[in-house]
């Protein structure tokens, strides 16, 4: 089966067809650098992370492109308002530029701790402006765009007339006109649903730039159509996002590349859902924000216990990134357990060596096959990590087997066997992106007590046994006592 990807624009599953293969152009709407990274953020940039992982492990040559949004988004995600980042800067005192690069810091620091890769290339809206001119102005030309009191308005009933403002998000204009307030006369806009592609600063904004129109700053949408223009051309291959930015955001891109260029930007468009807690809407308002480093911590009064990088990448990697991800204590214990017990099988697939034998298990080579097989369908079917993840679990127990002796290795074909552990290991690492978590104090240590315990069991002595047991348990290990051997495992 070949990949196949769910398109938000043709809402159904399509094959994945590259516009130029094997080259792949990718753009993820990145973060806004205001407030402290959170779940969210970290569930839109895992998502697209095992997108452009598993891409780039199809053979697929990738330029992932994720924007860094550093100006223009405003606080009410309206046309009016402050700016997110200009306020802060002048709360605080700062420049803002240091106030953004603040964020994008500790935007990095979290994202590395969750293994996400950097883009191949980040760009920053403030580094773009010139271009994001450029594209206001074509879009003036074409007749999609007027100037009112110093801004830029996107004319929407003009574009309207010929394309289709709704093509994405599904949203019917009659709809939108109905519900959108009536001007109140004081604005410039023609129409309510019109959006700002620049605005013109007040005295007192700090964050502004010389334009065509006088000094102002780009609005929010018109960023990610500049600079996906630029650096992946007019037409690409996958753009993603969070499924709150379906609307307005990637609607209004579309339009403006519409009217700028004549053509929609990208061929599949990508959302991943959102973040609930116990059930409920994640967000400040809400008050149950938690932050990235106070999951990494426990310090959140909502959490019972500190949360790892790679349990929070597991628990993200569980549910199909298209369904909401719900999380409660409960369920986060048990994706410590689960990565704690994938890491396990990881770390014994060095010590497993393979002996040749005559008899074969057909009924086993053909689980071991399945289970190899259920991982690329799984990730086939529109990068579906909860099948993945079951299809690692099964391959799991069958190394175990062959780790604990259960089973002989040459029980199944050399073949088989390496494709197992080159299966098991490269979507640990590569394609699911986990990486080795140490959750005890001195690895030596544990050896040495090994060595005490196998030398009471030799013994005998079988207190000192149990003693050293309990003591290792403590500190989170769990002694595997195998036939002829005794190793050690984290502690689930
Ligand atoms: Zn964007």
């Amino acid at each position: 089966m070949s990949l196949h990807v769910y398109n938000t624009l043709s809402r159904q599953k399509e094959k994945f067809e590259p516009i130029k293969p094997p080259f792949v152009g990718m753009y993820l709407c990145g973060p806004t650098v205001y407030g402290d990274p959170h779940l969210g953020h970290a569930r839109s940039a895992v998502t697209f992370d095992i997108v452009y992982r598993y891409l780039v492990h199809l053979g697929y040559k990738v330029r992932y492109v994720r924007n860094i949004t550093d100006v223009g988004h405003l606080e009410n995600d309206a046309d009016e308002g402050d700016d997110k980042i200009a306020k802060k800067a002048r709360l605080e005192q700062l420049e803002p530029m240091e106030v953004a690069q603040a964020y994008t810091n500790n935007y990095h620091r979290d994202m590395d701790m969750l293994n996400v890769k950097r883009p191949s290339i980040e760009p920053r809206a403030t580094g773009h402006i010139i271009e994001q001119i450029e594209s206001i102005q074509k879009i003036i030309k074409n007749g999609y765009a007027y100037e009112a009191e110093g801004s830029i308005y996107f004319d929407v009933e003009a574009y309207h007339k010929k394309f289709n403002y709704g093509i994405l998000s599904g949203r019917v204009i009659e709809d939108l006109r109905s519900n959108t307030r009536d001007l109140d006369g004081q604005s410039e806009k023609r129409s309510p649903l019109d959006f700002a592609l620049w605005k013109k600063a007040n005295p007192e904004h700090i964050m502004r730039w010389n334009s065509p129109w006088g000094s102002g700053f780009p609005g929010w949408h018109i960023e990610c159509t500049a600079m996906a223009a630029k650096y992946l051309g007019d037409r690409f291959d996958i753009h993603g996002g969070g499924m709150d930015l379906t609307f307005p955001h990637h609607e209004c891109e579309i339009a403006q590349s519409e009217a700028s260029v004549g053509t929609s930007p990208a061929k599949y468009w990508m959302h991943n859902n959102m973040i609930t807690i116990d059930g409920k809407k994640m967000g400040k308002s809400y008050g149950n924000f938690i932050n990235l480093q106070e999951f990494f911590d426990g310090s959140h009064t909502f959490l019972e216990q500190a949360y790892s990088p790679m349990t929070i990448r597991l628990y993200i990697l569980q549910a199909q990134y298209r369904s909401t991800l719900d999380i409660s204590n409960t369920s986060l214990k048990a994706a410590q357990v689960a990565f704690r017990k994938l890491l396990n099988t990881y770390k014994t697939l060095p010590k497993i060596s393979y002996t040749e034998q005559e008899t074969k298990d057909d009924k086993f080579q053909a689980e071991i096959q399945k289970a190899i097989d259920l991982a690329y369908e799984g990730m086939n079917d529109d990068f579906n990590t909860g099948i993945a993840l079951s299809a690692m679990f099964a391959m799991s127990g069958f190394i175990n087997q062959f780790f604990t002796g259960q089973k002989p290795t040459g029980a199944v074909p050399k073949e088989l066997f390496d494709k197992l552990v080159h299966t098991y290991t490269v979507f640990f690492t590569d394609v699911l992106g986990f990486v080795e978590e140490n959750y005890i104090s001195s690895e030596s240590t544990v050896t040495s007590l090994l060595e005490i315990y196998k030398d009471a069991k030799e013994a005998k002595a079988y207190d000192k046994v149990d003693q050293i047991r309990a003591l290792l348990k403590k500190e989170g290990v769990a002694v595997k006592d195998m036939k002829g051997k005794v190793d050690w495992a984290y502690e689930v």
